[in-house]
């Protein structure tokens, strides 16, 4: 089944070998250095590069450009309600905007946070307020093969270690991240959700959920989560958010625009307390550093979200990309989550070294095959920890279709059946700050 036909197409070019080949050099093996036209078929994120629906172009044109009280401001505002439940809504101009206005209002120097995984703009926001980020993930969250329903899912026993190492008052937010980004994407339940609520009541801390893909997640919801087999994805996204005190959202993900976001709340005086913040870094509160057009595109997309015929149309590619690469004996993190497929690096190149970034060799070898352009989310991206040594190729919305992943699965069997040939990389420059070098970062071959 699919649900969508193109109206508007836009043309795309595969450069051959040797220009790939000189822009990876030129781009010092970093494929975020490579211009989006040397990219055939780019998977590098899902965030803000999905396809509008004629709908959301339909609505720019209704856009009111008042600085204050625009209609616009009020149609998102309806929006929010009625998809996510809450009355009190503050646009931001993306995701971080919006951790910054709820995170500096909520936080202080000195307290921890705990959250199932921090997204890495979270845990910079949490860090920017002299607070630290405390990852509390489930034991199968790292484990690539276990086949178990919520990896995504916010371990209470964990952060219970952490409340009593430095006292619950100094635990005044938690966070729970629908679907766990950082976690290969994978969902988290409605009785973790429970549960996480209950325990920020214990410890009487704000409940925040990092709604980013909340529509995502309650499509598993109903798919995994016995008692749910009979709610729409509508009904479970709203049940979910229920139990929250705030959310923060990047219009980027599941608010099926290009750029925009917002916190939401049902605490009138937390609304209040967060809208200086956002004056000062946003913008006055009835537009945030968003067009009036922009807060109607998105108004339409959050309701599009949690339409059945779209969740199942988003999740059915990113299932359908994983079982073709699992079909061909390609190593993937498993089960596949909601927005991503991660190929598993360490399984393509035993025999490179993390420090020779088993992940970034990957990406580059994806792009010089078949210029296909993922990101490396292992010990290029996370210097210094444990993690899997993973590549993400990340889905945009309702964007490409059955014959561009099959031009992805090609690549990805061809470049397999070269991996005993490839020689490891090094980096070549030294940026400032080790946590954001593989957006930045020049690397050089290692030859052997
Ligand atoms: C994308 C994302 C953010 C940040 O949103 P931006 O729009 O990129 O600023 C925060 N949390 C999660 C889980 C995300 O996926």
């Amino acid at each position: 089944m699919v649900s969508y036909k193109s109206k508007a197409v836009e043309r795309i070019r595969l450069p051959s070998v040797e220009e790939r080949e000189r822009a990876l050099e030129e781009a010092g093996y970093n494929v975020f250095n490579l211009a989006a036209d040397d990219v055939y078929i780019d998977l590098l994120t899902d965030s803000g590069t999905g396809a509008m629906s004629d709908d959301q172009w339909a609505a720019l044109h209704r856009g009111d450009e008042s600085y204050a009280g625009s209609p616009s401001f009020e149609r998102l505002e309806s929006a929010v309600e009625d998809v996510m439940g809450f009355p009190y809504v503050i646009p931001a101009h993306q995701g971080r905007g919006a951790e910054n206005v709820l995170y500096g209002t909520l936080l202080s120097e000195g307290d921890v946070v705990p959250n199932n995984t921090h997204f890495d703009t979270t845990r910079a926001h949490v860090a920017n307020q002299g607070a630290e980020a405390a990852d509390c993930p489930t034991e199968a969250a790292h484990d690539l093969s276990r086949e178990e329903p919520f990896k995504g899912n916010f371990s209470v026993e964990r952060a219970r270690e952490v409340v009593s190492k430095v006292g619950a008052e100094n635990v005044p937010v938690v966070i729970s991240t629908i679907t766990n980004n950082s976690t290969a994407g994978q969902p988290v339940s409605i009785e973790n959700t429970r549960r996480v609520r209950a325990f920020a009541d214990e410890i009487d801390a704000t409940f925040v959920v990092d709604a980013c893909r909340f529509a995502e997640n309650a499509y598993f919801v109903h798919e995994r989560e016995n008692e749910y087999a009979d709610a729409t994805v509508a009904e479970i996204a709203r049940e979910q958010l229920e139990y929250a005190d705030a959310v923060v959202m990047s219009g980027k993900k599941d608010g099926l625009v290009n750029t925009g976001g917002f916190v939401a709340t049902r605490d009138e005086s937390l609304f209040e307390r967060c809208k200086s913040r956002a004056i000062l870094y946003e913008g006055f509160p009835t537009y945030g550093g968003m067009a009036g057009r922009d807060l109607e595109a998105m108004a339409v997309g959050l309701r599009e979200a949690v339409e059945d015929a779209y969740i199942e149309d988003r999740i059915r590619q990113v299932r359908s990309l994983a079982s073709m690469l699992e079909e061909a004996g390609i190593p993937i993190y498993e089960p596949a989550g909601g927005h991503a497929v991660y190929l598993d690096a360490g399984s393509f190149y035993p025999h490179l070294d993390s420090s020779e970034f088993p992940g970034q060799v990957l990406v580059c070898e994806l792009y010089r095959e078949g210029g296909v352009r993922g990101v490396e989310l292992g010990s290029f991206a996370f210097p210094d920890s444990d993690r899997p040594e993973l590549v993400r190729l990340a889905i945009p919305r309702r964007t490409y279709h059955r014959e561009h992943f099959e031009h992805v699965l090609e690549t990805a069997v061809d470049v397999y059946e070269n991996r005993e040939n490839v020689n490891g990389l090094r980096l070549a420059t030294d940026p400032e700050i080790p946590e954001l070098r593989h957006f930045t970062a020049e690397l050089e071959p290692v030859s052997n």
